[in-house]
């Protein structure tokens, strides 16, 4: 039965699979800009060539790049929301040893610093030390913006939301999973405890009819 209904899987997900690659990751990173010039950053991707995520993913990454395009320096970035502390997020926020936005604070919940691995804590967490701001749950981090706790993926993972918009990290990483929530991921830290985050926030988001702002889809924006 589910042989005759099922479609080629690039025509289902366009830009999430091609013919030979049932799965192609895009790397997202979101800058906020509010009304008083304030810039927020959420995730910082997979960083320059000596990157921790060089042994898996496409360095170097670009986002400085996309920055300049945009008019801003790595310094005029006054708060970076790290959604978690995987490689693909977190390793774009140090640079030759020190953090690349050098008047940032850098937002992290304090659970997920609890669980950082060592080696992440190292190359990232040591040389952001005098600028980490760690929060405990729910927090307005810079006004209008939010972080909301999102464990599963990782115990501290959040996601950032300001007004219809939400920044959603790796809470989905597939658009499958906005069909069906429950389709798990090899990767989630905790896969029932993510499973059961996903679902819970994605009806909550779907019922306020949010924008999404994914770190892993094609498209980057979906609306629910
Ligand atoms: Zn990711």
């Amino acid at each position: 039965m589910g042989e005759a209904i099922r479609r080629p899987l690039p025509e289902m997900f366009p830009g999430s699979a091609l013919p030979d690659e049932p799965w192609v990751l895009h790397f997202h990173c979101y800058l906020l800009r509010d009304r008083a010039g304030r810039l927020t950053l959420v995730d910082t991707g997979i960083g320059g060539t000596d990157s921790l995520a060089s042994s898996w993913a496409p360095v170097p990454g670009t986002l400085t790049g996309e920055l300049a395009a945009a008019g801003v320096a790595p310094a005029d970035v006054d708060t970076v929301i790290l959604t978690h502390l995987h490689s693909d997020h977190a390793s774009g926020a140090v640079s030759d040893g020190r953090p690349l936005f050098e008047n940032a604070r850098y937002v992290v919940q304090q659970a997920e610093l609890d669980a950082a691995d060592g080696l992440l804590a190292d190359r990232v967490l040591t040389p952001l030390k005098g600028q980490l701001l760690a929060v405990d749950g729910d927090a307005e981090v810079t006004p209008g913006v939010r972080v909301h706790l999102t464990p599963g993926h990782t115990p501290g993972h959040q996601i950032a939301r300001v007004g219809e918009l939400a920044v959603t990290g790796d809470l989905v990483l597939h658009p499958v999973q906005l069909d069906d929530p429950a389709v798990r991921y090899v990767y989630d830290d905790d896969q029932e405890r993510a499973a059961a985050t996903r679902a819970a926030v994605l009806g909550e988001l779907r019922a306020a009819h949010a924008l999404l702002a994914t770190a892993h889809f094609a498209e980057p924006f979906v609306r629910l």
